[in-house]
This record gives structure tokens, C-alpha cells and sequence, in this order.
């Protein structure tokens, strides 16, 4: 598989998306409290997907290689969990959360995918600066998704940044990385959040990728449950995620999965 650059009719609708995409996933945000099921959310999130007359990407989605489809419309990762949680009715958000809702959307038969975590009630300094650290490090890995840069010099800018933070060492999960996105869910290129100038895939306009870093109060190591898709960290301290699709252009960056 090599890189897709998207036609200018395709990005037109890929912008459409991301739109929806952001509208809906800050509607699921704002929903975020002490009392709320993970499946709540989850639910919720497909209910405005299909009243925007889009469909909820992850559901049913089944990477090559997974035992099982993935079983929900939205990604729910609490505390320790990186990515990819299994919303559950039994799984109540409690004050001092943070929860990472992940969501991927197809508009018009194009993909766009985007993240944030999200404090529940009040959430302590470290974890309240963890999620800033990570969100941060998104825009510092936009900001270097230029045309002529590489996939590497992305990978580069997030990892320096994070590894400038004076108030601790943040692991930086390896495993998982950025990747375009577009046709399908997941393409080519892969863009990893840790790696060295030049390497990596030439960015050229019309490219359309989504960087999200993911960042650990401790190990950068994760763990897989039984359920074959819910990322954990090795040690169990808390993993905070913050993701955008974007375009690359001549200039600027855009950020597609904006309101
Ligand atoms: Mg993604």
C-alpha cells in the first residue's frame, strides 16, 4: 500500500466530515460527568453520527489480524486505558477521571478520525498537565506537518517537545502511531509520535493523515486485555490521547476535524 493523495472533490468532502466529526465528538465532551456510563457516551455518539446521516467508522470495524470486530460506534479509554475501551453500561465515570473518546467517522464514504481526553469533575495537577502535555504536543506535531517534511521530522517535533517537560518523564507510547486516513480508515503512511528527522514518508499536499500522540504519566509500555482491544499501561498510571485529521497543503497545515 503507498501513500494516497486525496483529490481536491475528495478533500472537499473529507472537510465536510471533519466538521460533523468535531461537532459531534464536543457534543459527547460536554456530556462527560461523574455518573455517566462509558456506553452512554457510546451511544449517544452514534445516535448524532446517524442524525447527521453518517456512519459511525469503528463499529464493526475489524483490522487484519483481530479476533473480533470492534463492537461500538466510540473508542472509551479510562485512566489507564490508551486506547481503544470497549464502552460498558457497568463502567461509571467517577470525579477525577479522565476519559479518551475516540471517534472515527465515514461521510460520504470517506474516513475522518479524531480524540481528546477529557477530565471528569475536577481532576488532580498531574493528570490535569498530562492531558495539557499531550494536547500540546498534538499542535507542536501539526505544526511540523509541512509539505517537504517527513513523517519522521513529526515523530521528532511531539517526542522533543515531550521530553522538554521539566515536571517529569512522560512515556511515549511506541506501539501505536499517526496514519493517514481518507479512503480508509487506517493508510499509509505510518507516523509514529517518537523518531528521527528525515525518516519516514515525504509529506506532500493533498495528503491526508491523523497525528495522535499518546502520552503516559509512566512507562511508555502498554498491555493488551483479554477482550483482544482495550490498551492499557504497563504500570497503570494514566495515558491521556489527543487527535486531529489533517490536510497537507503548500502552507499551512489545515486541521479537518474542527467545528
Ligand atoms: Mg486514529
Amino acid at each position: 500500500m503507498s501513500v494516497i493523495i486525496k483529490t481536491p472533490e475528495e478533500i472537499e468532502i473529507i472537510r465536510e466530515g471533519g466538521k460533523n466529526l468535531a461537532i459531534v465528538l464536543h457534543k459527547v465532551k460536554e456530556k462527560v460527568a461523574p455518573g455517566v456510563s462509558t456506553k452512554d457516551l457510546d451511544l449517544y455518539a452514534e445516535k448524532l453520527i446517524r442524525e447527521m446521516g453518517d456512519i459511525p467508522a469503528f463499529l464493526n470495524y475489524r483490522p487484519e489480524g483481530a479476533s473480533s470486530p470492534f463492537p461500538a460506534s466510540l473508542c472509551v479509554s479510562v485512566n489507564d486505558e490508551v486506547v481503544h475501551g470497549i464502552p460498558k453500561r457497568n463502567v461509571i465515570l467517577k470525579e477525577g477521571d479522565i476519559v479518551s473518546i475516540d471517534l472515527g467517522v465515514k461521510h460520504k464514504g470517506l474516513f475522518t478520525d479524531m480524540a481528546m481526553t477529557v477530565p471528569v469533575g475536577k481532576v488532580s495537577e498531574e493528570n490535569l498537565k498530562l492531558l495539557q502535555v499531550t494536547e500540546q504536543s498534538l499542535q507542536v506535531g501539526i505544526d511540523a506537518a509541512r509539505a517537504g517534511n517527513t513523517a519522521g521530522d513529526i515523530g521528532y517535533a511531539v517526542e522533543s517537545f515531550i521530553r522538554a517537560q521539566k515536571e517529569r518523564k512522560y512515556g511515549i507510547v511506541e506501539v501505536l502511531a499517526g496514519h493517514g486516513v481518507g479512503r480508509m480508515i487506517h493508510e499509509d503512511p505510518f507516523i509514529p509520535n517518537f523518531g528521527k528527522r528525515g525518516t519516514g514518508a515525504k509529506l506532500v499536499p493533498g495528503m491526508v493523515i491523523a497525528l495522535e500522540p499518546m502520552v503516559n504519566l509512566g512507562t511508555k509500555n502498554v498491555t493488551i486485555d483479554d477482550d483482544d482491544w482495550t490498551f492499557r499501561t504497563a504500570d497503570r498510571k494514566n495515558s491521556a490521547h489527543f487527535e486531529h485529521t489533517i490536510l497537507i497543503t503548500d502552507g499551512d497545515p489545515e486541521i479537518l476535524t474542527q467545528i
